[in-house]
């Protein structure tokens, strides 16, 4: 292709001139998409095993959504918060049917619905006359990019220059019950934690660490959040990735493959937890907003069937087989790690973000976790045939890098 007519280039020029700089994206630009296809402005086509980061559920443009999404986009689009709407109550409905949960409160992303649940933790010690406004969270953790968010994470990257940041926060090392019991008190308010620590390179919770954490939780009187914002919906092959243990959070935090592509944002908790949101003490203009609850309650419904949940583990199966197999052919990973189709593999030598421009040149778009593995969060509907062709795509990126 000639440079004068790459539709890429000449949209990627202005986004250089427009947009602020804390993205680094692709050099082509997506036009078009339909299941886990992606056409750029060149026409060319790609194989989407990153998902959208585990957002696209159930794959780009589909039919079933769209559908759901048009109805109710020519019924009511906005309410504001003074009057209720029946797809979010219909939504709240599913997830409390669904879940550990009774209450929901419904935001726009994964960051605010971890605000909300921070928020609501404290203020339910506070609501008992306790002042506990400690929270503990893990080394390498990720919970999103507000100041609290950051505050929480793992990374001092995300941290540095945008101080003071949200006090109060120590961090643990995740699958170490020692470390936990070192660092809680009676000044504890909550302990916040991923099933999986997606963004680390996808490490899942060790089942007798979480159980160990619920009781230390329950014998300290602290909350026990999980943040399921990455893991849920699905992604671990359970509709919410703590049905995987034995073991109950006291409030969960939902996003991401929750609107399958429209932005949503759910906090779920108990009844006695509940109150302490009170009328007037929380609030977002958008959350709760028709289009996208009308959405997520599609979504919701067909992720937790169980067939459905039982072909999100075949293809994990079938994923890391084939992948087994890139492996001892191509040399090119120190290890592999999955969680549903959540997977990551760690890879020798090579710079994940030069591994993840040749994998774009072949077709494959995938996601990375630092700068050196490789993370894959496919839609959860994706066919065999697209996946073959991904993991193809894959092949020829690593034997010509
Ligand atoms: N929590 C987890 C575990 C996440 O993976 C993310 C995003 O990657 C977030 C929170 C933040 O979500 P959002 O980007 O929608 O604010």
């Amino acid at each position: 292709m000639n440079k004068d007519n790459d539709n890429n280039i000449e949209l990627k020029g202005i986004y250089e001139q427009v947009m602020m700089p804390n993205y680094a994206p692709a050099d082509f630009i997506p036009d078009r998409a339909l299941g886990s296809k992606v056409w750029d402005k060149n026409n060319k086509e790609y194989i989407d095993l990153g998902g959208g980061i585990a957002v696209n559920s159930l794959g780009h443009s589909n039919p079933i959504l769209i559908n759901e999404l048009n109805e109710q986009a020519n019924k009511l689009w906005h309410t504001s918060n003074y009057l209720a709407n029946e797809p979010a109550i219909n939504l709240a409905k599913k997830l409390t049917d669904l879940t550990f949960a009774e209450k929901v409160y419904f935001s726009n992303s994964g960051s605010e619905a971890n605000e909300a649940a921070i928020k609501i933790a404290r203020k339910f010690h506070y609501d008992r006359g306790e002042k506990r406004e400690e929270l503990i969270s893990f080394e390498n953790s990720f919970h999103g990019r507000s100041l609290l968010n950051v505050s929480l994470g793992g990374s001092e990257n995300h941290k540095k220059g945008f101080g003071p940041l949200v006090s109060g926060v120590k961090h643990a090392k995740y699958n170490d019950i020692n470390s936990v019991e070192s660092l809680i008190t009676n000044k504890t308010a909550a302990i916040i934690i991923e099933p999986v620590q997606g963004e680390a390179g996808v490490f899942e919770v060790d089942k007798d660490f979480l159980k160990s954490l619920r009781e230390l939780c329950d014998e300290n009187e602290t909350l026990l959040i999980m943040d399921e914002v990455q893991s849920g919906i699905g992604r671990m092959g359970h509709l919410f990735g703590y049905m995987k243990y034995d073991i109950e959070p006291d409030i969960l935090t939902s996003a991401k493959g929750l609107g399958g592509g429209i932005p949503i944002g759910a906090t779920l908790t108990k009844n006695d937890i509940a109150p302490s949101l009170s009328t007037g003490t929380h609030g977002s203009t958008f959350g709760g907003n028709p289009i996208a609850c009308a959405v997520a309650n599609k979504v919701i419904q067909i992720v937790s069937d169980p067939t459905f949940l039982n072909e999100v583990q075949q293809k994990e199966e079938l994923i890391m087989g084939s992948l087994s197999d890139i492996a001892i052919k191509t040399k090119a990973f120190s290890d592999m790690r999955s969680s549903g189709l959540w997977i990551c593999c760690d890879i020798k030598q090579i710079d994940a973000f030069d591994l993840l421009n040749k994998c774009y040149e072949n077709g494959l778009i995938l996601v990375t976790a630092g700068n050196k593995a490789l993370r894959f969060a496919p839609a959860l509907n994706i066919s065999e045939d697209e996946i073959q062709q991904g993991l193809d795509s894959l092949t020829k990126a690593l034997n010509q890098i």
